[in-house]
């Protein structure tokens, strides 16, 4: 059955049952807590917050990258009911203001900077022009600050107010990824996070025994939910390798730590596997984990159950506004259905695949949008009702904007997104099928594939290449290597040989930006433009 319960409620459960046993390790930081102490620090913070006069509802912003006060901040907003907005790391001033006044942030923690960006120096300058803002704390200089100010608030007033909390009540507010364009606040319940978080820890078959490597940043889904809150809910240890992604990190982290489970976007899997020294760390501890974010290539996910030993290795799909998973493959799955395919629908919740035209729901094995609905959509996003009507229609269902196809099963198979699909000369082309080609080629370690505008033909297929570190490749090679392989229209016009692509933070491939960079580079002339 599905948690009726606040974040809070089921942490406590967490420190009743496996008290002593790690709950957070943040390898940077030298941090290391256990379930108990985990609990009393969340109970400070809270009580630290309620005497900063955070009532229940109000945003309290968090602008960091991953770092234990993160987690903490994290358990102590949900204890008191405040509504925590995660602030992507990469904002800047004008990012960062929209962010604030957008959610209306009462409080905001932050850290002393990140990569060389000064965020102190950012907040002050913003702080003017954000009215509800009231007050700001530095978590690297104020934390002592707000731990002590914990003194002024008695625990039987943390206790009332945990009291007075509902389930369904408001506890987040996350910005999309912004792959597709400017980010979206999606509000989030204790209900939809909580719940998404058991759902997919059940199905890693998560226990006290697991250690689980979170690479991925906290303020995304992928670190909150998939990460965070699937540990906590079944008593596993978070283990936190750095403030952000770094792939040496990580494998020196698992090995460290005796990781089971190792999370990750497919760029950073890939980072690791291609890491000069990968060869040396002793990996065999893992047992599980997740790949998810974009499309997972089948050749990627082999060599994550190889190389990395991760047997039991499952893609999650799913994106923010649905807390965030929808489907997700089962460990016992037979391997083709687990590397090909996002598995299928996770418990308490439905999925569909429609005509985007009609709204009809198309024949299994057909291509359409994806749609999905149940305890895990959002309540909407944070005031914006428009934006909200056009994604969650009137039966409950969030349009997704990706395209999939659903087999006799139930299995999903995400084809790419709607907005992504190239369009060349009346032939409908899935990037995502050209990738997957491409990433046969042994030379080929990255591949992202998009359309450009073509006079003649309306789009035309690019690809941008990353090679294998001592590999060398060429247009002409990669040319002929699709020639009699794949239907000629679908061959790439234009080559490009990179080191990177444009990236969120989470490790998204930005192809709205590789496209503009192609259109000046080309010298083509952008007609959607
Ligand atoms: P924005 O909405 O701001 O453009 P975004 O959609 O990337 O950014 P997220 O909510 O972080 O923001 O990501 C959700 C999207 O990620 C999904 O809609 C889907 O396109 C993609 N995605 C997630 N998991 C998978 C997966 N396993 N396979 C393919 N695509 C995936
Ligand atoms: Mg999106």
């Amino acid at each position: 059955p599905l948690l009726g319960e606040t974040i809070g409620q089921n942490l406590r459960r967490t420190v009743e049952r496996h008290g002593d046993r790690e709950a957070l390790v943040v390898a940077s930081q030298g941090f290391r807590a256990t379930y108990q102490q985990l609990w009393a620090l969340t109970s400070q913070v809270a009580r630290g917050l309620m005497a900063l006069g955070v009532q229940k509802g109000d945003r309290v912003g968090l602008w960091s990258p991953n770092r234990f006060e993160w987690v903490a901040v994290q358990y102590a907003t949900a204890r008191i009911g405040a509504i925590l907005v995660n602030i992507n790391p990469a904002y800047r001033t004008s990012e960062l203001e929209y962010a604030l006044n957008q959610s209306g942030t009462k409080v905001l923690l932050h850290a002393r900077g990140f990569r060389q960006t000064d965020y102190r120096g950012m907040v002050k300058e913003v702080q003017p022009r954000c009215a509800s803002l009231a007050a700001a704390l530095v978590l690297e200089d104020d934390w002592q600050r707000l731990l002590d100010g914990a003194a002024d608030v008695s625990e039987g007033a943390l206790a009332a107010r945990e009291a007075s909390l509902q389930f369904d009540d408001a506890i987040n507010i996350q910005y999309t990824s912004g792959t597709t364009g400017f980010p979206k606040g999606a509000t989030l319940s204790h209900h939809n996070v909580l719940n998404n978080g058991f759902f997919i820890g059940e199905a890693l078959r998560y226990g006290p025994e697991d250690r689980v490597c979170i690479p991925v940043p906290f303020y995304h889904c992928f670190g909150m939910v998939i990460g965070n809150l699937a540990c906590t809910s079944h008593g596993a240890t978070m283990v936190i390798p750095a403030e952000a992604f770094d792939p040496l990190t990580v494998l020196q982290t698992v090995q460290a730590e005796r990781c089971t489970s190792l999370y990750g976007v497919p760029t950073m899997f890939i980072a690791e596997l291609d890491h000069p020294r990968f060869g040396e760390f002793d990996l065999s501890t893992l047992r599980t984990g997740v790949m998810a974010g974009s499309p997972c290539p089948v050749e990627v996910m082999k060599q994550v159950q190889s190389r990395m030993h991760m047997r039991e290795v499952t893609i999650c799909y799913g994106m923010t506004e649905t807390s965030p998973v929808s489907t997700q493959s089962a460990l016992d799955e037979p391997l083709d259905k687990r590397v090909s395919t996002v598995g299928r629908v996770h418990p308490h919740l439905e999925v569909k695949v429609i005509d985007p035209g009609s709204g009809e729901v198309v024949p299994r094995g057909s291509p359409g949008e994806l749609c999905t609905r149940g305890y895990s959509v959002m309540l909407g996003y944070w005031a914006n009702p428009e934006a909200t009507a056009a994604a969650v229609d009137a039966a409950g269902w969030m349009h997704t904007g990706d395209l999939a196809v659903m087999d006799d099963e139930g299995y999903v198979k995400v084809v790419g997104r709607i907005k992504d699909t190239i369009i060349r000369g009346g032939e409908n082309i899935s990037p995502r099928e050209v990738e997957e080609f491409l990433h046969t080629h042994p030379g080929v370690s990255e591949t992202q594939v998009i359309g450009v505008p073509s006079k003649k033909y309306g789009e035309e297929v690019m690809a941008w290449v990353r090679v294998k570190p001592g590999a060398t490749l060429t247009a002409e090679e990669l040319t002929r290597f699709c020639t009699g392989r794949i239907a000629s229209y679908k061959i790439p016009r234009f080559w490009k040989f990179v080191d990177a692509f444009p990236m969120t933070v989470t490790g998204k491939v930005q192809k709205f930006k590789m496209r503009e960079a192609s259109v000046v580079e080309l010298g083509l002339e952008d007609a959607a433009a």
